[in-house]
């Protein structure tokens, strides 16, 4: 059935509706963090570039791959207001936030793999990589009408309208104690990074890898992906039970992203883990709770 909240949502071809701002805006960014680290390369880099990098990489894939995918857009756990201030705070670093990340990616869920995906390698590798990042075909009404469990939060709509702050406050930190090089690599590399393994997600998760669920999209389930987004690759299984804290089923589908909730649970700043049913004929619900968020 469809959500009502949705049914306007129509889209004919990839990208479109996204305003030339904003095509501009992200077009400028992307190549920005791309072009920025081998200059850095070319100056010389220091250890204390690296030691950043170290820190902040892990931080942005957890910020993306807990923060983004599993609790905002999935409500795959609760947890309290400020811990979710924070880790909105932290996914806006890739300068993306988490009402229009939560409502793009219920999109996808909702339409995987038909032509009004936000990102189906069926509408071409360009498309499915990069172009969704900068139009993915959605008017901004649209994204924003996917998420209105997270619309209610005052400080996630200041989020939302802002979503360049927090990237903006920790360029500045950088620049002002490391200079042009700890910028580079401490966070433009670590983003660049942390984007095409997403995209390597959206493309290689939808073509290649084997099906453990008989889903009615393409997905798949890649071992290569998911050992390179710590888990997000078990995506045949994520597109079965999109709620679930944890995308490995067997015990070897290994999902060091699971484990980052399970230890923030174990130190009380989140709970409620949403755990999939073993018997794969009990949970559709799972999948129809996504479009209309944690309501
Ligand atoms: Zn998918
Ligand atoms: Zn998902």
């Amino acid at each position: 059935m469809t959500d009502p909240r949705l049914a306007h949502t129509r889209r004919t071809r990839p990208g479109g509706p996204r305003t030339w701002f904003d095509r501009v805006r992200a077009t400028v960014f992307l190549v920005l963090v791309h072009a920025v680290p081998p200059v850095a390369f070319m100056l010389g880099t220091r250890p204390t570039d690296w030691l950043a990098f170290a820190i902040i990489y892990p931080t942005l894939a957890v910020a993306t791959g807990v923060g983004l995918h599993r609790y905002f857009a999935h409500a795959a756990f609760a947890t309290s207001r400020p811990v979710q201030f924070v880790m909105a705070w932290m996914a806006c670093l890739t300068f993306v936030d988490p009402i229009s990340f939560a409502g793009k990616h219920r999109l996808h869920h909702r339409f995987s793999d038909t032509d009004r995906d936000v990102h189906s390698p069926a509408a071409g590798f360009w498309f499915c990589w990069f172009g969704s990042l900068i139009d993915e075909g959605y008017a901004e009404e649209d994204l924003v009408g996917a998420a209105p469990d997270l619309t209610r939060f005052p400080e996630l709509r200041w989020l939302h309208r802002n979503f360049v702050v927090p990237g903006v406050s920790l360029w500045a930190l950088l620049f002002l104690t490391g200079g042009f090089t700890l910028f580079a690599v401490g966070y433009c590399l670590s983003v660049v990074i942390v984007l095409h393994q997403t995209s390597a997600l959206n493309y290689f998760c939808h073509r290649w890898g084997y099906r453990r669920y008989d889903t009615p999209d393409g997905s798949r389930n890649n071992p290569l992906v998911a050992f390179v987004t710590f888990g997000e690759g078990w995506h045949n299984n994520h597109h079965r039970f999109p709620r679930a804290a944890r995308a490995g089923v067997a015990w070897w589908e290994l999902d060091p992203l699971h484990a980052v909730i399970r230890a923030c649970a174990a130190c009380g700043l989140v709970w409620d883990l949403v755990v999939a049913p073993r018997d794969d004929s009990a949970p559709r619900r799972l999948l129809s709770d996504l479009a209309a968020g944690r309501d």
